[in-house]
């Protein structure tokens, strides 16, 4: 049978492997394996939403509000704007694709960085759009403007502050001073998906989606339950924007997009600022170990403003063989492999968690590698 052409060059997202994944291959017992793969929050989440979500529970039976009212009403209190703003998705991811498909297609283009999160490029591949990146892997604003400025056709921007999988982030003034020179038919979109993270370590990075609003009516900012309030499993995410854009995004929408008990676990989750706050500052205290780890072992990392941080090697190790080395022994991390990067990607975890990865990392690295 033939599908739409677009499919034919489209790859299927590789999420983090699973836990479940690594005991059927490996034959490791599930409780001596650690995922720092995928940016979860190694805390869990909230007491409070699980208590709430188990109360929650007998109402399964019944659709969820679909005006979603009670949330966007705590979500227009938490950041100043109004519940006409917000739209809720099925994680932020959902409000990326709403984003694209209400923008691309095959007689425009979609401009992003070179090393970003993977799901903008197949979201903007399924309209049949173009993809143009930047040169360098981490965001550079002279880059984007000047490919933006050498095209009359680019749609959508994807600016992703702080950036996964590098873990940089750029400078709020700059990234003002870059809003400023678009024009207001092309739709940015500003993945703030770490953006708890990035404010919390550096003011100066915070984008506050009240100012984007007042700013610019052509941005569309992101945000997530699944990284810092530990709600990965829920899928939850909120876009923010001036009502011309939360509209059409509303259309793209189908009924009931996320559940009862996911509904209940956001609503529950915004109360308990508290747990927010002592993973942010528990997820940079152990960063700090990792750095130190770093320059003892003597390879490079990237600053990073969110919860997990990219250490890259030399051509005398290869980020494969070390990933398939930490697979064996029940660590699951990200290898940037795939991204051209001779680099691997780790989420912070517990105290624990972190203690162990740099134990068995260090073997592994001080093995000679290069076969
Ligand atoms: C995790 C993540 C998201 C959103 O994930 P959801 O679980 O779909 O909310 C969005 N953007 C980036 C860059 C991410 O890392």
């Amino acid at each position: 049978m033939k599908f739409n052409a677009v499919l034919d060059n489209l790859k299927t997202y590789e999420a983090g492997k699973p836990i479940e994944l690594v005991v059927r291959e490996y034959g490791i017992d599930a409780k001596d394996i650690i995922k720092l793969a995928s940016n979860e929050n190694p805390r869990g989440c909230s007491p409070l939403v699980q208590e709430a979500v188990c109360r929650e529970a007998s109402k399964m039976n019944l659709y969820p509000d679909d005006s979603m009212y009670e949330l966007k009403e705590k979500l227009a209190k938490r950041f100043n704007v109004k519940d006409t703003n917000i739209a809720i998705g099925a994680g932020s991811d959902q409000i990326i694709s709403f984003g694209v498909h209400a923008k691309a297609n095959k007689n425009n283009k979609v401009l992003m960085a070179h090393t970003t999160f993977a799901m903008y490029e197949i979201y903007a591949r399924q309209t049949g759009t173009t993809i143009l990146k930047t040169k360098s892997d981490q965001h550079n604003l002279d880059e984007f403007l000047e490919i933006y400025n050498a095209h009359d056709d680019i749609a959508v921007i994807f600016l992703c502050l702080p950036n996964n999988p590098l873990g940089e982030c750029l400078d709020r003034k700059d990234v003002y001073a870059f809003l400023d020179q678009i024009d207001s038919e092309t739709l940015v979109i500003i993945d703030g998906a770490y953006q708890e993270y990035g404010a919390f370590k550096d003011k100066n990075k915070e984008i506050k989606p009240q100012d984007v609003i007042e700013k610019y009516p052509n941005v569309l900012y992101l945000g997530t339950f699944s990284k810092a309030y530990g709600l990965g499993g829920m899928r939850c995410g909120y876009g923010i924007a001036r009502e011309e854009i939360i509209q059409p995004l509303l259309k793209l929408r189908a009924p009931f997009n996320i559940t009862t008990l996911t509904l209940k676990a956001a609503i529950v989750a915004l109360d308990d600022e508290k747990f927010v706050q002592n993973s942010l500052k528990e997820n940079f205290e152990q960063m700090k170990l990792y750095e130190a780890f770093a320059q003892e072992l003597g390879f490079d990392f990237i600053e990073s403003f969110t919860n997990f941080i990219t250490l890259s090697f030399d051509d005398s190790k290869n980020s494969s063989e070390i990933s398939e080395k930490l697979l064996k022994k029940g660590i699951i991390i990200r290898n940037l492999g795939a991204y051209g990067m001779n680099a691997i990607r780790v989420t912070i975890g517990t105290p624990e968690q972190n203690a162990r990865f740099m134990k068995e990392f260090k073997d592994i690295y001080l093995d000679n590698l290069v076969s």
